[in-house]
């Protein structure tokens, strides 16, 4: 482990393995996310970063809607766990046709809710209700609509969304693979929303006191430290960039 501290208190690892969410940790959320474009700094951050250590996105986003908004290739998990690939290139995702056919039975069976927003995302969907002025109604109709959810999907509520994925599938299950890759490398992984909480509590349980979780803004979190917003997560990377 590195000796090296950060303003914030965070440490320098001297060989990371950068984990990284998109929307809320390297880009400001935005009511429409395809406006979601990323802080200033963060292509040219991760262009530096990704000559000296391995950089991987780990997203809930399509990798073909993200590449829209992030001019880099990287590595990158989509679809919260779903959809491996190189932002900007060809990406894969394993979905069975029996899970694929009950995630459009859901879509069929989705109420008309004036105030929501679907986000198709090719294997999958999501329902945004940002900026709903009756939230709850909204809410309880949502909470209705998945009394009719399938045993073999679950579903994820994050930051004014909830979306459907394939039981089992998660942000913490694809890290755990990714970490078999890198056995010598420390995990610092970034996110600020509940889907990440999959993978901090895997990167916990696997890599214990190694390694280095943060959450990004408010609300409750198991990770080991936190920063407040976009751009005091860039601010830290960027101690990445001069040692
Ligand atoms: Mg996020």
């Amino acid at each position: 482990m590195s000796t090296q501290r950060s303003a914030a208190g965070l440490p320098v690892l001297d060989t990371p393995l950068f984990l990284l969410d998109y929307d809320g940790t390297l880009a400001p959320i935005k009511q429409d996310p395809m406006q979601a474009f990323p802080h200033e700094a963060v292509v040219p951050l991760l262009n530096t970063l990704k000559r000296h250590h391995p950089v991987w996105i780990v997203t809930g986003r399509h990798l073909n809607d993200l590449a829209v908004l992030l001019d880099v290739q990287l590595d990158a998990i989509g679809l919260h766990g779903l959809q491996r690939g190189v932002v900007g290139q060809k990406a894969v995702a394993a979905v069975s046709e029996s899970v694929q056919e009950e995630i459009m039975h859901m879509k069929h069976l989705l109420p008309g809710i004036k105030e929501a927003r679907i986000e198709d995302k090719e294997y999958t969907f999501a329902v945004h209700y940002r900026g709903a002025e009756q939230e709850d109604v909204v809410i309880d109709a949502l909470k209705d609509w998945l009394d009719h959810l399938p045993a073999s999907l679950d579903a994820i509520w994050g930051k004014k969304v909830v979306e459907l994925k394939p039981k089992g599938v998660s942000k913490g299950s694809a890290i755990e693979e990714l970490l078999a890759r890198f056995p010598d490398h420390q995990p610092l992984y970034i996110g600020d929303d509940t889907t990440d909480e999959a993978a901090f509590q895997t990167l916990h349980s696997i890599r214990g006191a190694q390694a280095v979780t943060v959450k990004v803004g408010a609300g409750q979190t198991c990770a080991k430290y936190r920063l407040p917003d976009v751009s005091s997560v860039v601010a830290y990377l960027q101690r990445y960039t001069t040692v």
